[in-house]
């Protein structure tokens, strides 16, 4: 199996005024095309600031962040913006949909923007597929927030990234509804083979993923394979 995100070495500080904050030292890991893989540990821990790494939306400190083959550290702004649009989907735990656009154009104005010809078609057979046919002109806030989610589960697909991050996609949710949006995910790796990298707080979701990586004050804890495969 090859690796589709290699981290070597990576560190993270936040600087704010005179103060340092180191979030993330010595962090490596792999992730291979076509797993499912957990990040968990207690808050503050530093997950969000490494999902962040890496997909490319913020530079460490020191380390490397390989991902798709590509070694974030020698790509420019732009060029980490065409491939995270090309490989890369995020979900992110409050959603992040745009209050003006309707469920649809949330999902189909990302894909025009890149340049998609059938963008309202290809948006609308996402929507159906989440379950969401007859929300297709609503607007986020009249939506519920499982319904948001699933709308930003579409817009995360649409161009068929290679690996989906998932900043707690169910952090916000009920029950049934947190396991819906899993099912969607889990169905997305079994029939589209796309790399699941998941921030969760439950260890029940953590189980049904491949791997497991703990992090615990900036540093890997552990990084193991589930049981349950
Ligand atoms: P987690 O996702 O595990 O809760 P985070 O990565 O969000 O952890 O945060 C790790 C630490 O970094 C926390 O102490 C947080 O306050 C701090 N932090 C996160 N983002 C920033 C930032 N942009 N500037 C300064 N400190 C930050």
């Amino acid at each position: 199996m090859s690796n589709i995100l290699k981290i070597t070495g990576l560190e993270k500080t936040y600087t704010s005024g005179n103060k340092q904050l180191t979030v993330l030292q010595g962090i490596s890991f792999h992730v291979e095309k076509g797993q499912t893989f957990s990040i968990v540990g207690p808050s503050g821990s530093g997950k969000t600031t490494l999902l962040g790494l890496c997909a490319g939306l913020d530079a460490p400190n020191a380390g490397s962040v390989e991902l798709c083959g590509q070694d974030l550290n020698t790509l420019n702004e732009d060029e980490r913006a065409q491939l995270r649009n090309k490989e890369v989907g995020f979900i992110f735990q409050n959603f992040q949909l745009l209050p003006t656009l309707t469920a649809l154009e949330n999902v189909s104005v990302p894909l025009e923007l890149q340049g998609a010809k059938d963008a309202t078609q290809k948006s609308t057979d996402l929507l159906e597929k989440v379950g969401l046919k007859d929300r297709l002109h609503h607007y986020p806030s009249q939506l519920s927030g499982g319904e948001q989610q699933r709308v930003a589960l579409a817009r995360a697909f649409a161009n068929a990234p290679s690996i989906l991050f998932a900043d707690e996609p169910t952090g916000n949710l009920d029950t049934e509804t947190g396991e819906k949006v899993i099912q969607l995910l889990l169905d997305l790796n079994k029939e589209n083979g796309t790399t699941l990298v998941i921030i969760t707080h439950d260890l029940e979701l953590a189980n049904r993923t491949q791997q497991i990586l703990q992090l615990k004050g900036g540093k890997i804890v552990t990084n193991q394979p589930t049981t349950a495969f």
